[in-house]
């Protein structure tokens, strides 16, 4: 049932013309809102120190490190590695068992090295190709053991044939 307008014609032409003038209204304030929101939202983005800097994440850093020489490690090189006994067979006149530092050959601990290249008494990182590695003491030095070159010392003579010639990276081991 339609509702009976009690306003006279003139009255709703009154009233549709204020409708009319409130629309306006309301469509203007809209219109200067959103100008000042744009502005604002511009010198947002003028301002460089405003906005965070994010950094991307790069999948390439959550690769492991294979090898486990630690950041205090100085890299000296590749090296050849050959090894030797305490007999006469690898150490001629020499075979007395001791190192030339005064200490008694041991195995897993001993190295001969050139000491122009790695002093005495340093500790040594070897790191095979393979992954596999040990930490020797540079304690010997050997007539043919010259430059990158690193002679392992065996008790055993056999054990030094089977090792024969290898090739590691050597790491000088500092803070330890
Ligand atoms: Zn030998």
């Amino acid at each position: 049932m339609r509702r009976h307008d009690k306003r006279t014609r003139a009255q709703r032409k009154a009233d549709e013309s204020a409708l009319f003038a409130a629309a306006c209204l309301g469509a203007t304030i809209l219109l200067i809102v959103i100008s000042i929101l744009a502005t604002s939202a511009q010198a947002v983005d003028a301002e460089p120190e405003g906005a965070p800097i994010v950094e991307e994440h790069d999948p390439a850093w959550d690769i492991p490190a294979t090898e486990s020489a630690v950041c205090n490690d100085v890299f000296l090189g590749e090296f050849t590695l050959t090894a030797y006994c305490p007999g006469r067979c690898c150490c001629g006149k020499w075979a007395n068992g001791y190192t030339a530092t005064g200490t008694l050959a041991t195995e897993g601990r001993t190295i001969a090295v050139d000491p122009k290249v790695i002093p005495y008494g340093t500790r040594v990182l070897l790191i095979w190709p393979a992954g596999t590695q040990h930490s020797y003491i540079s304690e010997d030095c050997g007539g043919g053991v010259n430059g990158n070159h690193i002679d392992v010392f065996f008790n055993d003579h056999q054990a030094a044939r089977i090792f024969g010639v290898q090739s590691a990276m050597a790491y000088l081991e500092v803070g330890e």
